[in-house]
């Protein structure tokens, strides 16, 4: 456990605020979340390694520093709701319960989203809601969020996402073609108004579904 920990300082250390992460309140909830609980047992070794990992069902979950800069971007203070789709292992979702007040995550895969269920229970994260669905769609019934983060590429950004954001709210989301992308916020500022930045180049597993990508692709 021990040996966790110190391997958990040294990715917060040489892998995300060597790279330029500061938001403390990101770098503390990365000490604190034990990636290795989140990744296979066999796999447990690699945890902390600078790069994503194999989750199964041919996902991944996202590299230290990239999980880090999303969080960073949507400047979180503690009080938002807030939206994840791409469950994934549930790392993310750990790490935004952390960063925000409420967690809403969307995840297509029934073997990833019951893993993560179990893992976020195991680990006193189960004030984050799961919904087994398409998540391109978002998810209504709780709208507005005050932050949207998409942990899959998409090919555009999803109209239901823009509608679905508080105004004063953001929206992270990676889009480009299936094998790479780039992270895009997208701020709404007015009923019909959004910033568009353009954060970094990326690579991410495609976002299937309606508003993404077809699976046979
Ligand atoms: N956030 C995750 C984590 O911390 O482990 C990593 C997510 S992984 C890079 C992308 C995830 O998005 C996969 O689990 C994949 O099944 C999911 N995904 C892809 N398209 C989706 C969709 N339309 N709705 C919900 N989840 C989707």
């Amino acid at each position: 456990m021990r040996d966790f920990a110190i391997a958990r300082r040294r990715m917060v250390e040489e892998q995300v605020s060597a790279r330029g992460v500061k938001d403390k309140r990101v770098l503390d909830a990365m000490l604190k979340v034990p990636r290795h609980k989140f990744v296979e047992e066999a796999l447990e070794g690699k945890a902390y390694q600078d790069a994503p990992l194999p989750i199964g069902e041919k996902q991944t979950i996202s590299q230290p520093y990239m999980v880090a800069v999303m969080s960073e971007a949507l400047a979180l203070k503690g009080s938002e709701k807030v939206l994840e789709v791409g469950t994934g292992s549930g790392y993310q979702a750990a790490i935004l319960a952390l960063l925000a007040d409420r967690v809403f995550s969307l995840e297509r895969i029934p073997a990833l989203a019951r893993r993560a269920r179990k893992v976020l229970d195991g680990c006193g994260f189960s004030k984050v809601n799961i919904r087994l669905a398409d998540g391109t769609h978002g998810w209504q019934d709780m709208a507005p969020f005050d932050a949207i983060l998409v942990t899959a590429g998409a090919p555009e950004v999803p109209r239901d996402y823009l509608d679905q954001l508080a105004i004063g709210g953001c929206l992270v989301i990676p889009v480009g073609d299936r094998s790479s992308q780039v992270l895009m916020r997208i701020t709404r500022i007015g009923e019909q108004e959004y910033r568009e930045e353009q954060l970094m180049g990326c690579r991410f597993v495609p976002l299937i579904g309606n508003h993404g990508w077809h699976e046979s692709a």
